[in-house]
C-alpha cells in the first residue's frame, strides 16, 4: 500500500464474523482476532468496528483492547480512549418506543426486543412468516407515533435510534477525521461492509476512500469482496504491510 498510514472501518456481522441464524451466536474466529490485534497494534494504523450491536455487544464480541468500537450504528463510539455519544441522541423517546415494541412484541410469537442503550431492537427471524405482516405494522405504527425516531431496517431486525441524521457514514467519516489527527497525517480510509446500512459509508467516503462490499447485491461501494474469509485475507495483508 503505497499509504504510510490507514484507517481501517469494518462492519462486524457479515463482514468480521459470519451471519448466522442467531445473532447472539455471531462470533469472531480466533486467527481473526489475531490479526485485527496485530494490525491495531501498528502505530501507522487506526482500526475501528462500527455495528448496530450494543457498545458493550460489540466490544464483548471482538474483545480486543485496541481497536475503536461504534455500537448502535455509530452514534456511541468508545475504545482505546476515545469516547463519543451523539449529544441529540436523547433516550426518553427510545424507552416510549421500548414499551410499545414490549407489548407489541407480547402478541407476535418469536418476536423479541432489544435494549441497546441508544437503540432498540425488534428482531423478528423467529416470527412464523405468516405473522410478519404484524410485525410491519407494529413498526409503521410505532414510526408514526415516535417522530423523534427513525427505523433503520436490518436483517431480520428493526433498529429504532433517535433521528439526529446520523448514520454509519457520518460515524465513519468522523473517525476518519479524529484518526487522521492521531496518525499525525492523511491516512488512507478503508471501510467494508455487507449490508444495506453500510451504503450510507460507502455513499460518504466513495471519493476519499476504498470502499469495499461484502458479498453481492447492488452497491455505491468502488470494490466487492466475496466472503468474510476475503476480508480476513485482506486484513491479514495490511497488517503485513503496515506492521
Ligand atoms: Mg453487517
Amino acid at each position: 500500500m503505497s499509504a504510510r498510514r490507514a484507517v481501517v472501518i469494518l462492519d462486524f456481522d457479515g463482514t468480521l464474523a459470519p451471519i448466522v441464524a442467531s445473532p447472539q451466536a455471531s462470533a469472531l474466529a480466533r486467527p481473526a482476532r489475531a490479526t485485527l490485534a496485530r494490525l491495531a497494534a501498528s502505530p501507522r494504523a487506526r482500526v475501528a468496528v462500527v455495528s448496530g450491536r450494543a457498545l458493550s455487544d460489540l466490544q464483548r464480541r471482538v474483545g480486543l483492547a485496541g481497536l475503536v468500537y461504534g455500537g448502535c450504528h455509530g452514534l456511541e463510539v468508545a475504545g482505546d480512549g476515545w469516547r463519543f455519544r451523539h449529544p441529540r441522541a436523547r433516550t426518553r423517546a427510545l424507552a416510549g418506543a421500548r414499551r410499545a415494541l414490549a407489548a407489541g412484541a407480547a402478541r407476535l410469537p418469536g418476536a423479541r426486543v432489544e435494549w441497546k442503550g441508544l437503540a432498540v431492537a425488534l428482531h423478528y427471524r423467529r416470527v412464523p412468516a405468516a405473522r410478519r405482516p404484524a410485525v410491519r405494522a407494529l413498526v409503521r405504527e410505532l414510526e408514526r407515533r415516535l417522530p423523534g425516531l427513525a427505523v433503520i431496517p436490518g436483517n431480520r431486525v428493526y433498529d429504532f435510534v433517535p433521528r439526529v441524521g446520523w448514520d454509519k457514514g457520518m460515524a465513519a467519516r468522523w473517525i476518519a477525521r479524529r484518526a487522521r489527527a492521531e496518525l499525525g497525517g492523511p491516512p488512507a480510509v478503508l471501510y467494508a461492509g455487507d449490508d444495506t446500512t453500510d451504503e450510507a459509508a460507502f455513499r460518504r467516503l466513495r471519493r476519499s476512500g476504498v470502499t469495499i462490499r461484502v458479498g453481492g447485491g447492488p452497491t455505491a461501494a468502488e470494490f466487492a469482496l466475496r466472503s468474510v474469509a476475503d476480508v480476513h485475507a485482506l486484513l491479514g495483508w495490511l497488517a503485513r504491510a503496515l506492521g
